[in-house]
């Protein structure tokens, strides 16, 4: 995760702490990211980072300038980005776009109706149009979402509409759970039947992977999802 350990949103059911500002960047952070990945040996590595509101760009260049060393310093590296929403910026958008990651990825993270209690801070609509700019650029895009917030199937059915028109073709589901006692309680425990049903609908959608299952997370390692990716950059 990159651009520090202090979120400037406050999203319900995320551990990471809020404060307004953050400290500043760390300029060395895209050198020491793509060496620590080139001593490991990594051939793919998933860079996130928290919302940096107080910045102008809200860390796109940091962001690109990330990716553009990790791919420098390991050659045929894929790199999964998950990246906030840059408030919609285009410019700020198209920044990390232009670096060409193996797959760009944004949460929704829930349906359209929770967002005032889940993601106060974000807006469903300008989170798709991410997505959107994201698969007409050409990138393999992906979202994930939480299940037993409060949402209905029927819900969850036409989020999942929803992300495959804006051109995701990766999309993630697993279950919420609640971090601490200050964040929103868990609604419901999703069935693994229930996810099984929500892998299967997505796949009729048109999807190229999906993973649907309690424990599944958006960083979850997935040799389906990689194998899809490499398809996808042959
Ligand atoms: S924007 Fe991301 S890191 Fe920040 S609080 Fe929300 S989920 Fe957590």
């Amino acid at each position: 995760m990159i651009l520090g350990n202090r979120c400037t949103r406050n999203c319900k059911f995320c551990a990471v702490g809020h404060v307004e500002k953050p400290l500043p960047p760390d300029p060395a952070e895209p050198e020491n990211l793509a060496n620590a990945a080139a001593a490991m040996k990594l051939s793919f590595v998933v860079v996130t980072s928290v919302t940096r509101d107080d910045l102008p760009d809200g860390g796109a260049e940091h962001w690109a300038r990330t990716v553009e060393a990790v791919h420098e310093a390991v050659p045929g590296i894929l790199v999964e980005v998950l990246v906030p929403d840059f408030k919609g910026d285009p410019a700020a958008i198209d920044r990390v776009i232009r670096t060409r990651p193996a797959v760009f990825g944004h949460n929704l993270e829930t349906v359209p109706r929770l967002y005032p209690d889940v993601r106060p801070q974000a807006d469903y609509a300008r989170s798709l149009a991410v997505l959107r700019r994201s698969a007409e650029a050409g990138l393999v895009t992906k979202t994930s979402v939480m299940l037993g917030l409060g949402e209905t199937l029927e819900e969850v059915r036409r989020t999942i509409d929803d992300a495959y028109a804006a051109g995701c073709r990766i999309f993630y589901a697993g279950q919420y759970l609640q971090p601490s006692s200050r964040h929103l309680p868990v609604a419901r425990y999703v069935t693994p039947e229930e996810f099984d049903a929500v892998k299967a609908y997505a796949e009729s959608v048109g999807f190229g992977f999906v993973a649907s299952a309690p424990l599944v997370r958006s960083s979850y390692h997935e040799e389906g999802q990689t194998a899809y990716v490499r398809g996808q950059h042959p």
